[in-house]
């Protein structure tokens, strides 16, 4: 069996959609899989919409995601690199040009000079007489050396592919949807090359799919139609069709094609929110891929080795946030403590927390928040608490000093403090601490718990304080119940 070579192809116009990197997903595992070629194909034609930036942030994030490529643009420069170079569609115009002479001169296409206005003209006719918009151009049947005088001329035309005469239905052998057959009037003549000589997508597409020799392609349902017009153009040339499985499409909870109205579809916006790559790979497979054992949380290696397209599903896949910071919660549990440090750290600090510097606090601490947090930036609102410079008594703790209890629990806590030896307390000693100040003040439920919380966060809820007083130095903590003791004082 000849090499199994996939391709990932963006129009690099905006920014990878969760739906393209599933596609990006599925091809690198079925190279994977199979000893295969993963190729990175730059799609941009489109040169009003196509931007280096959009370029840059799509290539960072699939490397992100270390879904990497053999062949394509190189993930740091972005030059080519690999034997069928060039690997950006802009690049390779001469070559579409060859191809559509060579189409051109085999009679299956034709140059059409009809103008935007002709056109319109005989779309509206053709809609109201015969309810269908295919055009029929008068030049259909010229001769090519006739056109090409008028060319000479400096008339200006498009290259046409002839449908007229393929009356037939294309079977495609979907690799995922099945049989799916189209009757050849679907398409009317189909232009290859616009007047300014730049291809169309189904053009570009066959040609560099034939020529980087790709054996598979594993895209999204949205190219489906697409496929008939492609399936033309192999076989106009006599090119053997490859292998096409269309992926089911990615849907909001209301069954709609994923939009940004419902949350965030950028991969970027989910890397800066503190996903992790192999939660975002993990979850992506899972929306229309399937465990064989029925596992919902696994690694890039695994999915390398028991990948098929046989476990992907046609039907439609819900992009589920909710599960999706399920996902990256289970795998976040599973990182070592210095791996959780270094992914939370940054979130920290671009909140500006002032923390403390010695690393077996943050391990420490990282540890101990782990099973609070779902994503990386989850980190934020836990370890706000800690960072002394935003103590503040809170405008909800006020009802609370007032009660006739409070001003003893607060005493009693601060004394215990005071007589404490050591720079941080133990878990243990919080309990010891908490019970003695129940004994002590004789107060019990939330008269107890209430001044204490106000005493250590400035708040009476929040995160409890077992897990937090252990990460607040004692001195810190006799400062801040000072502080709510002198307010209280004031009321
Ligand atoms: N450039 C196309 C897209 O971004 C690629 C489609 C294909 O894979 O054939 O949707």
């Amino acid at each position: 069996m000849s090499e199994i070579r996939v391709r990932f192809a963006p129009s690099p116009t905006g920014y990878l959609h969760v739906g393209g990197a599933r596609s990006a997903l599925f091809n690198y595992l079925f190279a994977k899989k199979n000893n295969g070629k993963f190729i990175l194909r730059i799609e941009d034609t489109d040169q009003e919409r196509s931007t280096h930036e959009s370029l840059k942030m799509m290539v960072d994030d699939l490397n992100w995601l270390g879904l990497k490529w053999d062949e394509g643009v190189d993930p740091l420069t972005l030059k080519d690199m690999g034997p069928f170079a060039p690997y950006r569609q802009s690049e390779r115009l001469s070559i579409y040009k060859q191809v559509a002479d060579e189409i051109l001169k085999n009679g299956k296409a034709y140059y059409c000079f009809m103008t935007d206005e002709e056109i319109d003209r005989q779309r509206a006719i053709n809609q109201a007489e015969h309810s269908y918009a295919h055009i029929e151009s008068p030049y259909a049947e010229w001769p090519l050396e006739k056109a090409l005088t008028e060319l000479k001329n400096g008339k200006s035309a498009v290259v046409r592919f002839k449908t007229k005469a393929l009356k037939k239905d294309y079977i495609l052998p979907d690799l995922i949807r099945g049989e799916v057959r189209f009757p050849s009037d679907m398409v009317g003549d189909f232009v290859l090359l616009r007047s300014d000589g730049m291809p169309v997508y189904n053009f570009c597409c066959v040609v560099d799919d034939h020529l980087m020799k790709i054996s598979h392609v594993l895209r999204a349902e949205e190219h489906l139609p697409n496929t008939l017009r492609q399936m033309m153009i192999y076989e106009s040339m006599k090119w053997p069709t490859p292998q096409f499985g269309h992926i089911s499409l990615v849907l909001d909870d209301d069954r709609q094609k994923l939009s940004k109205r419902k949350g965030a579809v950028a991969c970027d916006v989910f890397k800066d929110e503190g996903y992790l790559p192999e939660a975002m790979n993990n979850y992506l497979a899972l929306l229309g891929w399937s465990h064989p054992e029925g596992k919902e949380i696994f690694e890039l290696k695994e999915m390398e080795q028991l990948f098929s397209i046989d476990r992907l599903n046609s039907s439609g896949a819900v992009f589920d946030r909710v599960k999706l910071k399920w996902v990256n919660s289970q795998h976040l549990r599973a990182l070592s403590s210095e791996d959780l440090w270094n992914l939370i750290q940054p979130h920290l600090q671009k909140a500006g927390l002032v923390l403390p510097q010695d690393q077996a606090w943050q391990l420490h601490s990282a540890d101990v928040f782990r099973s609070k947090m779902e994503i990386a930036s989850d980190a934020v609102a836990l370890y706000t608490p800690l960072d002394e410079t935003r103590f503040a008594i809170a405008g909800e703790s006020t009802e609370v000093l007032t009660w006739p209890t409070t001003k003893v629990v607060l005493q009693t806590w601060k004394k215990l403090l005071v007589d404490f030896i050591s720079e941080y307390l133990s878990e243990e000693d919080f309990v010891r601490f908490e019970n003695e100040v129940k004994i002590q003040s004789q107060t019990k439920g939330k008269n107890l718990f209430m001044p204490m919380r106000v005493a250590v966060i400035g708040k009476p809820h929040g995160t409890e304080l077992k897990i937090l007083t252990p990460l607040i130095p004692v001195k810190a903590l006799i400062a801040r119940a000072e502080k709510v003791l002198s307010h209280v004082e004031s009321l």
